[in-house]
């Protein structure tokens, strides 16, 4: 047997500043073991299921057998897998590449970047457009860019985490409003009345409960007090109001909303991407200093050209926009029939309130024994005492899917003592 040669290391500078390296790697990964554990211990870890086929109402999923009903992606329009919105994609990747290797302002604008701006400005009716890799970003580079020190911006307490982001990264003075709280909001407004410019700032519609803000009363007040609004559109575009326009479109104040963020990554095809519309000096300052615009790669073509393809299905019928509705309003119906209770109104996010945290996520493992892909919510996502599992509605949903899910809460329900 060989036997190996003792290793005599001398310890010059170098191998004492690696083992010094050692140390605060160690030290990093037991404090970061640490923290991992308090997530598991506290029981809020977060797994993901792996996906094995595209998105769609029936999936694979890995480690489940066959066919599974999916009820949680944000795919309203079904436009995910559309063979046209695929087929887009297919076209600007042969004809574009893969992507630009640059940022917009230098050598990363491309005709169909242009293009899918003007559209998606015509589709919200605004002057003006910016493209972004994702709304996170748009809802991170929009508020410092905006607003200075001598303004001042009032946040629903519940909007979503991208628009916190945003607006802990800008200098105006923040006022955070009670959830829908109009009262609260006017409060607000007088205390801020001060400041330069003031913003409005609320989610169209809240992800977790499926609710809409009160957009009339917010523009009235706004108006009142001299204020601009700005309406974050991720969980609205494409199906919320007669053309899919968005809540503004619903609630009748397209005109009175100032600035909307939104997202291509859900029912706008559901890739990736999100964007700023709003009036044209303000879309031009933004190109000039919103930091995730400026040092951030564009767009991907194919992801361009899928988002490109579902607006413009939008933009020629009404009918995609409003094919979601009635699917809602049979699971919504059906369940509440049930002995089911469902927050929210008329949205395709359809909570079904359970309260206790453990008792959603058993039965979200049960309904997926069923066969149905669905996500239980508990603290911190939702308030505690308030877990929830929630549904997601899509137009690509049949009627016999919905009822399937239907059959497949009832059987869980009454396992669990929820429903008789
Ligand atoms: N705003 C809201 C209300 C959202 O729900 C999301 C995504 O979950 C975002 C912004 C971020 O969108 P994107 O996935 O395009 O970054």
């Amino acid at each position: 047997m060989i036997r190996p040669r003792a290793l005599h290391i001398t310890l010059t500078p170098s191998t004492t500043t690696s083992n010094r390296g050692c140390a605060a790697i160690a030290e990093a990964r037991s404090v970061l073991e640490h923290e991992l554990e308090t997530i598991r211990t506290g029981g809020t870890w977060k797994g993901e299921r792996v996906i094995t086929s595209k998105q769609g109402p029936h999936i694979n999923v890995d480690g489940s057998r066959g066919d599974i009903l999916n009820f949680c992606a944000n795919n309203y329009l079904g436009l995910s897998s559309h063979p046209q919105v695929v087929e887009a994609g297919i076209e600007a990747l042969k004809k574009y590449g893969a992507g630009l290797s640059s940022v917009r302002f230098i050598c990363g604008t491309q005709d169909i970047h242009k293009d899918l701006e003007q559209k998606l400005a015509q589709f919200h009716e605004r002057e003006d457009c910016i493209l972004y890799a994702s709304c996170f970003d748009a809802n991170a580079g929009l508020f410092e860019v905006l607003l200075g020190p001598d303004d001042a911006v009032l946040s629903d307490e519940l909007n979503h985490a991208s628009i916190i982001d945003g607006i802990r990264l800008c200098r105006a003075k923040r006022f955070r409003y009670k959830h829908m709280d109009l009262n609260d909001l006017e409060t607000q407004l007088k205390e801020s009345q001060s400041s330069r410019l003031r913003l409005v700032v609320t989610d169209g519609v809240f992800s977790m409960d499926g609710d809409m803000a009160p957009l009339k009363g917010i523009c009235d007040l706004a108006e009142q007090y001299g204020a601009m609004v700005f309406i974050d559109e991720c969980h609205a575009t494409g199906f919320m109001g007669p053309r899919g326009r968005g809540t503004d479109e619903l609630l009748g104040v397209m005109d009175r909303v100032h600035i909307v963020n939104s997202t291509l990554g859900k029912a706008l095809g559901g890739a990736a991407g999100g964007y700023t519309v709003g009036p044209k000096p303000l879309i031009d300052l933004l190109r000039q200093r919103s930091r995730p615009y400026l040092f951030s790669n564009s767009l991907p073509p194919p992801v361009v050209g899928c988002a490109t393809r579902a607006v413009e299905l939008l933009l020629t019928s009404n009918e995609i926009a409003q094919s979601v509705g009635d699917k809602t309003m049979r699971f919504r119906n059906k369940m509440t029939d049930a002995g089911f209770t469902i927050s929210g109104s008329d949205h395709p996010i359809c909570p079904v309130m359970l309260g206790d945290a453990r008792l959603a996520s058993l039965m979200a493992d049960d309904m997926l024994k069923l066969g149905v892909y669905v996500i239980g919510f508990s603290y911190p996502v939702v308030p505690k005492g308030k877990a929830r599992i929630r549904v997601q509605i899509s137009a690509a949903h049949t009627d016999q899917d919905i009822d399937r899910a239907v059959d497949a809460f009832i059987q869980t329900g009454r396992k669990h003592g929820v429903v008789s």
